[in-house]
């Protein structure tokens, strides 16, 4: 029995749509994978691979949660997405191949400091304090299997602000996993967040945002 000098950190998990749960172990995110977005953001969507950024295991926020409006922002922005579950590690992936290492998937929320984002581009400094914040990754349930075209959507109190299909991603779920395998060892419980369409936009105190994606549980987050 490993003796710690402080208490060691609980096991993040999310629940899934059996019995079990899912072990939480990085979160990977990719940027600007829908054309309309990097539009959006001011930058051209063809010409540049797939980046990411990550944020911690222990930002996940199950579906359903009520929290604080994050500190030391004035514009949070929520940013529908599909998130892969990545059952099987491995590196090097081919694309022919990255099916079976995906456990299932859930709708996501890759809550962001939009002005904190915006500084830290501007200064060319990294973008962690903007992305990898405390419950910083909303994630609905997560279904075993495989998932195919579908409709992805946000609404904030009802009101549907980003609206896509998931094939519209620049880079589809087999590219990113063979990408991102070629740049780390993926392990059983990391967690791909694949990127947003257009319409982000603020969130505010009181106010309460659904992602949705056909098939799956929305994944809903409230501001206090
Ligand atoms: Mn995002």
């Amino acid at each position: 029995m490993t003796r710690f000098v402080v208490p060691a950190p609980a096991q993040p998990s999310l629940p899934t749509t059996g019995a079990g749960r899912f072990p939480v172990r990085r979160i990977f995110c990719v940027g600007r994978n829908y054309a309309d977005h990097a539009r959006e953001m001011g930058h051209d969507p063809d010409a540049e691979p797939p980046f990411y950024f990550t944020k911690p295991a222990d930002a996940v926020v199950e579906s359903g949660a009520v929290i604080a409006y994050p500190p030391a922002t004035r514009d949070l922005h929520h940013e529908a997405e599909l998130v892969v579950a990545i059952g099987t590690g491995g590196h090097d992936i081919t694309e022919t191949d990255a099916t079976s290492h995906v456990w299932g998937h859930a709708c996501g929320n890759d809550l962001t400091r939009r002005d904190l984002q915006a500084a830290a581009k501007a200064a060319r400094r990294p973008w962690d304090m903007a992305k990898g914040f405390d419950a910083s990754a909303v994630v609905g349930l997560i279904h075993p299997g495989p998932i195919g075209d579908a409709a992805i959507t946000c609404t904030v109190d009802g009101v549907v602000t980003q609206t896509a299909r998931l094939s519209d991603m620049i880079w589809p779920v087999p590219a990113i996993i063979a990408h991102l395998s070629r740049l780390v060892t993926l392990a059983p419980g990391d967690l791909i967040f694949t990127g947003t369409p257009a319409g982000v936009g603020p969130l505010l105190p009181g106010q309460t945002c659904s992602v949705a994606i056909d098939g799956l549980t929305p994944a809903v987050v409230t501001l206090r």
